[in-house]
């Protein structure tokens, strides 16, 4: 994080100096460390070390527990991944340009194993498609040591059912530890994502044309109550709308991080 930090680092004047006390904290900072301790974020704790969640862009983040690192649909070139862990898993919901890029998976790809519908794997290149493995909506494996459900995720509004049809993107759920942490891709509030259970983390999406409402959202959340949600692929929504929907009374923490940074 604190080389991320760096790079993100706009200013000039400041550059220099954070340069200067992170390279000497660097030195000072013992070299074996988990993946856990690498990823900035917030911290959840789980068995056997904290659940790290760590917002990037849009639809886009990463996660981490103990020595693993995910990634989720990310896009937007290598750079944007500077200073992260490498990835053990990547996680792709669907094809669309802000959940799938070729050029980005190439640039950070390395070893890591990808796990995606079929649809996306259509799309890939060769190499790629070779360290993919395939679920369907429905299906669970235990993939680079960590299991990983894909769920549906589809709209259910008829001038929205062109965006995404049932059964070709993947949401997910994955257990960490003892969390289980649910990332619905680009859907509605569908009776798929209602009846969950125990689930510990959501990402949930929300934004017009392309997915739903806050008030469909916070209708879900309320149903399936995660302890903790996240907005997240929410551009142009109120996501203060979203938390006030879900109220206190829900028994459901609403955690607000901007993701268009
Ligand atoms: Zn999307």
């Amino acid at each position: 994080m604190r080389l991320n930090r760096l790079f993100l680092t706009g200013s000039n004047r400041v550059a220099p100096v954070s340069l200067t006390l992170g390279l000497l904290a660097m030195v000072l900072v013992p070299v074996a460390q988990t993946a856990e301790n690498k990823l900035g974020g917030d911290h959840i704790p789980a068995s056997d070390g904290d659940l790290v969640v760590h917002p990037i862009n849009h639809a886009t983040f990463a996660m981490a527990w103990k020595d693993k690192t995910i990634y989720v649909d990310p896009v937007g070139g290598g750079k944007r991944f500077d200073g992260l862990p490498k990835p053990d898993l990547i996680l792709v919901t669907d094809i669309h340009g802000d959940h799938l890029d070729a050029g980005t998976l190439e640039a950070i790809g390395g070893s890591a194993t990808i796990v995606a519908p079929a649809a996306v794997a259509e799309k890939l290149p060769e190499k790629l498609r070779k360290q993919t493995t395939v679920l369907a909506n429905g299906e669970t494996k235990s993939v680079a040591g960590i299991t990983v459900e894909a769920v549906p995720m589809y709209n259910l509004t008829a001038d929205r059912l062109k965006f995404h049809t049932k059964g070709r993107g993947n949401g997910y759920v994955v257990t960490l530890g003892d969390k289980r942490a649910y990332i619905s891709g680009d859907t509605e509030d569908i009776p798929e994502m209602r009846a969950l259970k125990n689930i510990d983390v959501a990402f949930v999406c929300m934004n017009l044309p392309y997915t739903m409402t806050v008030e469909q959202a916070a209708a879900a959340v309320r149903e399936f109550k995660p302890k903790i949600v996240y907005p997240y692929h929410y551009r142009g929504s109120d996501t203060e709308k979203f938390k006030q929907l879900v109220g206190n009374d829900s028994g459901v923490e609403v955690r607000l991080r901007d993701w268009y940074k």
